[in-house]
């Protein structure tokens, strides 16, 4: 039996859930890719209301946590925008500098240290990929598909997946 005292984590993405990277992704387009831009032009990334919604609606009956594929180095750039847009404080949990796994076997490394101490309720991610991975290892999952990215961008899914990169 579950602790009903217990609310129990929802851990939500950043990036094609609340942050719409769309205006960020011919940085990946060109070659080189301009990494530096692609990240530099975080701190504009529109709102998407669909996902404020979610995560609000989330958030009145669990604990919120943020698990990113973002960089540690953006951790400042990202409390930032969080907090500018309004979402709820809460911990954010990013890639470690300089670790180039794809996005769903790092976001399952972290949601798997989560769920020793706390029970994960719901994932909300994107990525098909993350949320299929996530969902093997046992977690319930909600695909966010509101982004015009939507978790199929070919950059973006390139630099998720083969570059390790967000
Ligand atoms: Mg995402």
């Amino acid at each position: 039996m579950s602790d009903p005292a217990d609310r129990g984590l929802v851990v939500v993405d950043i990036d094609g859930v609340v942050a719409d990277v769309a205006h960020r992704l011919p940085h990946l387009r060109g070659r080189p890719k301009n990494w530096d831009a692609f990240f530099a032009a975080m701190a504009d990334d529109p709102l998407l209301v669909e996902g404020a919604a979610a995560v609000t609606r989330a958030a009145a009956d669990h604990d919120l946590v943020w698990v990113t594929g973002r960089p540690a180095r953006y951790a400042d750039v990202t409390a930032k925008w969080l907090a500018a847009r309004g979402l709820p404080a809460a911990p954010v949990h990013h890639r470690p500098d300089g670790d180039r796994r794809p996005a769903d076997v790092v976001k399952r490394e972290i949601v798997r240290r989560l769920a020793r101490s706390r029970r994960v309720a719901l994932v909300i991610d994107d990525d098909v990929t993350v949320c299929a991975t996530l969902r093997a290892a046992g977690f319930t999952v909600f695909q966010a598909d509101w982004a015009a990215s939507a978790g199929t961008a070919p950059a973006l899914r390139r630099a998720q997946h083969e570059e390790g990169r967000t």
